[in-house]
This record gives structure tokens, sequence and C-alpha cells, in this order.
């Protein structure tokens, strides 16, 4: 069986014996994009190459970038532990292409790798194009020799990528893997009832025109190659497994959890186990990359993605807190690659014991809360936004926390409800805050510490006062 880092490496190698450049991954935290929360797929180090604000490394990378979708535009957060596909914290293996091959290169490139160097059954594979892109039809057949059942034309968006309103733009073309027959679904109204029978692995992109607002006005002059390959759903599809959770690495972590809570994962656990892996990956590499718990922005989503976690552990019966027991499994299975990762275990340990110890002091007292204010509720019913601020505000939960708390059982959460105890709740503390004497311009600083920081609370040994003024 070919390992996750054997696959990665396999990847690297190939493309890097095709003449191309090597790129190492960049931090999670996008240096070249302050509207993107975080670095989500693989082209996004390149975007300023792509537009041509920068000039390329050289005419053809590869790099197997690491990405985080759980916040922003990208938000994968939601499928975790629902789906068998989605991770919040995945590879990106791509390679790409600045003005130098096109189409019938990549479409070449791609197919040579899957069906020869990972030696994939092409039975098993099938590709979606850009309904109108008869290029790309025409050399996947001529190239991988695929029948036309085998082609799928799409017209929506999601086989059109473009930069934004204004910029390249072209379309795409998604190789997927069919494994026979669905997975086991997903539980009722989430995202993957029907199961996962085929599957997303590779999506490259074809940028060769140029828009504005919205319409294409013209073509690029040398057009360009930008593809992305999650290395976690190759592996599973190489390891014949059809869960990205039933990987080496994944089954290593769960392990590590299983054998600490003396719990094996079945049933009715394994969702929590998948869910305290993945967030494990995500939280440990956005620490590595810089990114501290906080109340707002980056840091914010982070320690959401920490608390969903600890409440999952907590299920699981954990009596003291378990993720940064955890992390030297993460460290073994990753640090050689990610040796960022190996150099902040210290810092991700501690903090992830902090926070666990902290919101453990809460977490149990709102859990029963939880319990008593939906216990008359059947599936389909709502919790009022006011327990659910009460939640929040009190016992720290991040609504996101609650949401996925009451998902297994069909309840759902009164969002309204929720913004509007919320929207009270400043509005008090700003009459508070006018009510005090304070002199006018100090309303002021009132507004940035609002827009700043929220008023989350964040535990009753808490002695910073974060994101505050
Ligand atoms: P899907 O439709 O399955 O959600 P996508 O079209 O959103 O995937 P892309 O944006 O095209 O994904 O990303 C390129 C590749 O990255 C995908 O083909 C897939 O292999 C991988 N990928 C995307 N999202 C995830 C995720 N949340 N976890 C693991 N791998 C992912
Ligand atoms: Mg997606
Ligand atoms: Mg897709
Ligand atoms: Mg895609």
């Amino acid at each position: 069986m070919q390992s996750t880092n054997d696959i990665r490496r396999a990847f690297l190698d190939y493309f890097a014996g095709n003449e191309h450049y090597i790129a190492p991954s960049a931090p999670l935290v996008p240096y070249n994009d302050p509207t993107l929360m975080f670095v989500a797929a693989g082209m996004v180090p390149f975007k300023n190459v792509f537009t041509g604000l920068e000039s390329p490394p050289a005419p053809r990378a590869a790099s197997s970038q690491k990405c985080v979708r759980a916040g922003g535009k990208h938000n994968d957060l939601d499928n975790v532990g629902y789906t068998a596909r989605h991770l919040t914290f995945f590879e990106m293996l791509g390679n790409f292409s600045f003005g130098d091959y096109f189409k019938e290169r990549a479409i070449e490139l791609a197919w040579n790798l899957v069906t020869r160097e990972l030696g994939l059954d092409r039975e098993r594979l099938m590709v979606t194009i850009y309904h109108t892109d008869d290029q790309a039809h025409d050399l996947w057949r001529k190239i991988a020799g695929l029948p036309e059942d085998k082609i799928v034309r799409i017209a929506t968006k999601d086989n059109f990528w473009a930069a934004g309103p204004d910029g390249p733009c072209g379309p795409c073309s998604e190789i997927f893997y069919d494994y026979g027959s669905p997975v086991a679904g997903g539980p009722p109204g989430s995202p993957d009832e029907d199961g996962d029978r085929f599957v997303e692995i590779w999506n490259l992109v074809f940028m060769q025109h140029v828009q504005a607002n919205d319409e294409i006005v013209g073509d690029l002059p040398r057009p360009s190659i930008d593809t992305g390959m999650g290395l976690e759903r190759i592996a599973s599809v190489m390891q014949g497994q059809q869960n990205v959770f039933e990987t080496d690495t994944f089954r290593a972590l769960i392990e590590a959890s299983e054998s600490l809570l003396g719990s094996a994962a079945d049933g009715e656990t394994i969702a929590s186990h998948r869910v305290i892996a993945d967030h494990l990956r995500s939280t440990s590499f956005l620490m590595a990359d810089g990114v501290l718990p906080s109340n707002e922005g980056r840091g914010y989503v982070l320690r959401r993605i920490m608390r969903r976690a600890m409440r999952h552990a907590h299920l699981l019966g954990a009596k003291d807190p378990l993720m940064h027991r955890l992390v030297p499994a993460l460290v073994t299975e990753m640090g050689a690659h990610y040796p960022e990762l190996a150099r902040a275990r210290p810092l991700i340990q501690e903090t992830l014991e902090r926070e666990e110890t902290r919101f453990r002091q809460t977490l149990d007292k709102g859990l029963r809360l939880l319990d008593e204010e939906t216990a008359g509720l059947a599936e389909g019913g709502e919790l009022p936004g006011e327990t659910a601020f009460k939640l929040y505000d009190t016992y720290g939960f991040p609504y996101d926390l609650t949401e996925d708390a009451l998902r297994a059982r069909g309840i759902g959460v009164d969002k309204a409800g929720f913004d509007v105890a919320m929207a009270r709740q400043k509005e008090a503390a700003r009459a508070a805050w006018k009510g005090s004497g304070a002199a006018a311009d100090d309303e002021i600083w009132f507004d940035i510490a609002e827009r700043e920081g929220s008023s989350e609370f964040t535990g009753y040994t808490s002695t910073e006062v974060e994101g505050r003024v």
C-alpha cells in the first residue's frame, strides 16, 4: 500500500521529472490577499502571477499546498464528519503553467499520472467539462480514449473558474472516480444523503479568457493552467477506501484518540473521532502558521474549530483535556514533510491544553442547559435564539457549535433571534457606556472595540480581556 506521504512524493517527483519547479507550500494565512481568510487552493500563492502582477518563479510549477476551508468563501466545516470526502484541512496537489503549456499537455499530464504512475483503473474514471468546451471534449477523446458517456457536459459555474468579476477566467474539467456504489450516505438532510459514489479527485482549470464585469471580453495572449487534486482523496482511492477518514494518516490519528479515550471508533462514536482528527489537523496547522485563538477574525475561526472538537471529545467521555495529547501522533504522521509543525509543537500543545481546560469549565453546564431547553423539542423543532445567545454569552458556545450539537437530532436554531439578542446586548453595552459620563470622544473607541472584538464570554478564570480595547 502506498502511504499518503508516498503519494505526495510520487506526485511531486512526477512533475519535477516533467520540468516543473517544485514550490514549497505557502503558509495558510495568505500574504497576498487580505480579503481571503485562509489559503483554500493551491493557486492562491500564485494569484498575482496569473493576473500579471508578479513574475512567475518558473514557467511551470507544482506544489502540495496546505489548505483550510473553514471560513470565508470556502467553508466545508459543516460537511466534516457528514460526507466521506470533505475535510477542513487538506493538501491540494497542483501543477501550474504560467503561459507555458495549455489544455492538451495539461490533460495528458493528468491522465498519465493517474492511470500510469498511480495505476488507477481507467474504467472507473470519468470527467466533466464546461458545456461549451468542445476542445476539452476532443482532447479527452483523443488522449484518454474516454467514451462519450464518460465525458459529462456541465453548464453551471461549478465548471467555470474566474478570479473575480474582472481578470483571467476559463472553463474547468473535473476528474471523478466511480466507486461503483455509494458509501453509506450521510444523515438525512446532510449534503451527502445519497452517499458518494462519484468522487471528484482532480480539478483542471484552463485559464484562457479575460473578463470584465463578469462578461468575457477577450482571450489571454498566453493561456495558463491551474490544477488541484486533494491528496487525501487520491490516497483513499489508492488505498482502496471510500472515505478520506479511512486513509493511513487518519487511521493513525483515530487510533490515537481511541487509545487515549478507551473508546473504539464505531457506530455512534465514529463521527466524533473523525471530527476530532480533522479538527486536530486544521487547528494545529493554523497555529503553526501563526494564528492564535481569539474572539475575532481568523483567531475566532480557529477557536470555533477547537471548541467543536472539544465538544466531541466530551461526547466520547473525555474527563480531561484531550486535544493536546493527540499532537504527537500528528507530528509523527506529518512532521517530516511539514517541519513547521514539529517546530511549533510546544506552542500548539500549550495553547490547546489551555483552551480546552478553560472551555471545559463551562462546556458541561452549557450542554446541560441545551438538553433542558430542547427536551420538549421533536425533530424539526427549533431552539429559541435567546437560548443560543445565552449559550454563547455565558457558556462560550460559538453559534455554529450549538447548531452542530443539535443537527444529529434534526433540531434547528433560530438564527434571527440569536442576532437580535446579540444586537440588544451591544446596544445595552453602548448605553451603559454613554451613561457612564465618558467624554463624547470615547464613543469612537467604543465603536472600534465593538467592531474589532466581540464581547464573547471567555471563562470565569480568564485574566486577560481578549479582543477588547
Ligand atoms: P467538491 O465538489 O467535492 O466539494 P470542489 O469542487 O469544491 O470539491 P475544488 O475547489 O475544485 O473542490 O478543489 C480541487 C480539489 O481539492 C478537489 O477536486 C478535491 O480533490 C480537493 N478538495 C476540495 N475540497 C476539499 C475538502 N474539503 N477536503 C478534501 N479535499 C478537498
Ligand atoms: Mg467543495
Ligand atoms: Mg466540485
Ligand atoms: Mg472542483
